[in-house]
């Protein structure tokens, strides 16, 4: 029925061609133009003006240009338009905030498939018991299903990075499977969690400062709800704590990984920073 002699290679699966694609720094346009093929919009969004020129012009004259926007910013910082499935090379510095901006959209997209540094990838998708299983994993997995879908070895970009990279798979949960917590205090209690490696959660829980915290926050939430607070509750004095192991390094596991620090500063919720 169909003339392939004229390109008549209809998609199988029309969801393909009726999705608007959203790309997280589009540079030169090299998986743009590929997106482009198959989508029925790009949206890409781009911090340097020069690759937003760049890849505006590389399909200019041909008819994808109908067919892509470019959007000039920080993809962190822009409001995202409508869409339905995000593709990104993951600039390595936003891609901490990039999945929990695309996790707590409150219609969060079909899919996304993101390309991240290897180590990365490797904590998203992390199960427990792995060495690098963290609260980016436990936060992550809890809005998404994270599956690896291929390496990429250095020899592939230009000019090379220091790192590997790997492709995941992000799908965020939707209806029943969403999780209904307030995600700001279970984050808070992951911060706790994860504070050091090797430590048992109790160590983690008993230590002066954490104990403040939780003090701290416990009258904040009474005063706000009109509860009498009992005032035996333990008053937050770091100042004279010289237990080592007790300060609070709430850079969690991130920091211990070698990984850039405040990698995880988008998880929102309760700052134990803030309280120390
Ligand atoms: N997609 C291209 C590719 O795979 O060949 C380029 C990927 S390169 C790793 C990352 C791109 O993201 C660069 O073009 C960079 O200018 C852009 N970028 C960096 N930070 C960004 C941000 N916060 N928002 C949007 N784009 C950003």
């Amino acid at each position: 029925k169909f003339n392939t002699n004229v390109g008549q290679h209809i998609l199988k699966n029309p969801g393909v061609a009726d999705d608007t694609v959203l790309e997280i720094g589009p540079g030169t346009g090299n998986i743009t133009t590929r997106i482009l093929e198959k989508a029925r919009k790009c949206i890409a969004i781009e911090l340097d003006p020069r690759m937003a020129a760049e890849v505006t012009k590389r399909v200019q004259g041909t008819p994808a240009q109908k067919k892509l926007e470019v959007l000039l910013g920080d993809a962190i910082k822009t409001e995202f338009p409508p869409f339905d499935v995000c593709i990104s090379n993951t600039p390595y510095q936003i891609s901490s905030p990039l999945v929990f901006k695309l996790l707590s959209m409150p219609n969060p997209p079909r899919t996304a498939v993101l390309m991240f540094q290897k180590e990365f990838a490797q904590r998203l998708v992390a199960r427990p018991g792995d060495t690098l299983y963290c609260r980016l994993s436990v936060n992550a997995q809890f809005f998404a299903r994270i599956t690896h879908v291929l390496k990429v070895g250095k020899a592939n970009f230009k000019p090379p990075p220091q790192v590997e990279s790997a492709v995941v798979r992000i799908t965020p949960k939707t209806g029943a499977e969403k999780p209904k917590f307030n995600f700001a205090e279970m984050d808070g209690m992951l911060r706790i969690t994860f504070t050091r490696k090797n430590r048992t959660l109790r160590a983690s829980f008993v230590s002066k400062e954490v104990l403040a915290m939780l003090a701290r926050n416990y009258r904040v939430y009474a005063s706000m709800n009109g509860i009498d607070v009992d005032d035996s509750l333990v008053e937050g004095d770091a100042g004279d704590d010289d237990d080592d192991d007790a300060d609070m390094d709430m850079d969690d596991d991130a920091a211990a990984d070698g990984e850039a620090q405040g990698d995880d500063e988008e998880f929102g919720g309760m700052d134990v920073d803030d309280a120390a």
